[in-house]
């Protein structure tokens, strides 16, 4: 083995991005002590060990070895048996008995081959013998054994530093995130609390106000019967008697009582679409449906001459009175939006991607592309009071197919008819 300091560790490749646990790190020399009272010997045992390439700590003798190895720690210590003062064995014991150097490796250097002697040296704590004279192979190869030993050692000491760091960085990053993360679902758990409370709001202040909308409109028609019961009993009785401007304040009451009755009821006809007393959805029939529809508009059919076809309807789940109401809202429009030829309205359906396309098409008057959007608004009209309605028909279409879980839009160019869809989920 190399004596140059070399890692232990061959720096292994790394991954692409994965960050090595154990760097390998330079290694610094180790350090041998060498104890021999004998100046000459110490050169001697330098001279020998010297191509080991390591640190050569000399002393010449027991005491000054111990000195020295309070304050540092070495690799091995090479130690002379018979010195004055205190000898080899004694300088062992002492070593021994010191927590730090207690397991240091020492070799005793010695003439004497006695068992007893031998014996003496294992029990303070030699883990080896080398007899004089010193063969220099032996001597390196034993040493080198040692500080291979030594420096493996000390690498894993500070690879298991390095390990110890390691995780407890990841210790804390894992708190770090378990914090986080914590954090993020107590920051979760209150948005839903507030998304739940605001929700429970929304519906709580939205019913109040379907209930206020079908209170108002239902109450209001009682003092608006009477208005409009008075009013006709004044025209009948006071007609043709008072002046003639009379008679037009009278017809004014009368037309602004019909007005506002038919206003109210299709206020309540609204506040009532989504009426969680509602029925069950059920399956119905188009066809009859349309059929029903179709009645309702007879007069107005007859009146304008007008031509409704359709195609073969399907059976949808629906409300089978609000779906009426639907075709009867958007087949009335086509028949009163007329052009200057009879109305023609077209009913059709088809099926789409897990829903029903139904289409009612006709050749009226059509609605230019900016108001799309707008004619399906409350009280939203563009054609004012040269045609009578109150602009609530095709919200109450919008709110009746939304409850059914569908959409409504309209295709159209101002002069060329309109094509009003809207989907029923199958
Ligand atoms: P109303 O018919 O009572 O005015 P609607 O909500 O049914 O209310 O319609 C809103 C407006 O949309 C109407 O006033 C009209 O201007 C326009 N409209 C609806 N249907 C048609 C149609 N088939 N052709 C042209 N315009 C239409």
């Amino acid at each position: 083995m190399g004596a140059a300091s070399s890692p232990v560790v061959p720096p292994a490749a790394p991954k692409p991005g994965a960050q090595p646990v154990i760097e390998a790190v330079e290694q610094p020399k180790a350090r041998i002590l060498v104890v021999d009272d004998q100046a000459e010997n110490l050169l001697a045992l330098e001279a020998v060990l010297d191509s080991l390439g390591q640190d050569i700590v000399k002393a010449s003798s027991g005491r000054e070895a111990f000195r020295y190895l309070l304050e540092r720690d070495v690799a091995v210590i090479l130690l002379d048996v018979k010195m004055p003062d205190i000898d080899g064995f004694e300088t062992a014991a002492l070593i021994r008995e010191r927590e730090r150097t207690r397991d240091t490796p020492i070799i005793f250097l010695t003439a004497l081959k006695s068992e007893e002697h031998l014996f003496r040296g294992y029990y303070v704590g030699a883990v080896d013998y080398l007899f004089k004279p010193i063969v220099p192979d032996v001597l390196r190869s034993k040493v080198s054994v040692f500080v291979e030993l030594y420096k493996k050692s000390e690498l894993l000491k500070r690879q298991a530093e390095r390990l110890h760091q390691k995780n407890q960085e990841l210790e804390r990053s894992i708190a770090e995130r378990l914090k986080a993360e914590q954090a993020v679902r107590e920051l979760n758990a209150e948005l839903e609390q507030r998304v739940d409370e605001r929700t429970k709001e929304l519906i709580r202040s939205n019913e109040e106000l379907r209930q206020f909308a079908y209170v108002a409109s239902h109450d209001l028609q009682e003092p608006l019967r009477t208005v409009g019961s008075y009013a006709q009993l004044l025209r009948r009785r006071c007609q043709g008697r008072l002046d003639t401007s009379a008679d037009e304040f009278i017809h004014y009451i009368v037309d602004g009582v019909t007005r506002m009755h038919v206003l109210l009821n299709d206020m309540l006809a609204y506040s009532r679409v989504t009426d969680s007393q509602r029925k069950p959805l059920a399956a119905v029939n188009c066809e009859l449906v349309v059929d029903a529809a179709l009645l309702n508009l007879e007069a107005s059919i007859k009146e304008t001459q007008a031509q409704v076809t359709r195609d073969p309807l399907p059976t949808v789940m629906a409300d089978d009175v609000q779906l009426t109401q639907v075709f009867q809202n958007l087949i009335g429009n086509g028949i009163k939006y007329r052009g200057d030829q009879p109305p023609c309205v077209h009913v059709s359906a088809r099926e789409g991607d897990g829903e029903w396309i139904f289409g009612v098409r006709d050749n009226g008057i059509g609605i230019d592309a900016k108001y799309h959007e707008r004619i399906f608004g409350i009280f939203k009209r563009l054609h004012g009071k040269d045609l009578p309605g109150t602009g609530m028909g095709l919200a109450i279409c919008k709110k009746i197919i939304e409850r059914h879980g569908g959409r409504v839009w309209v295709d159209s160019r101002a002069g060329e008819g309109a094509h009003f869809q809207f989907t029923i989920p199958v």
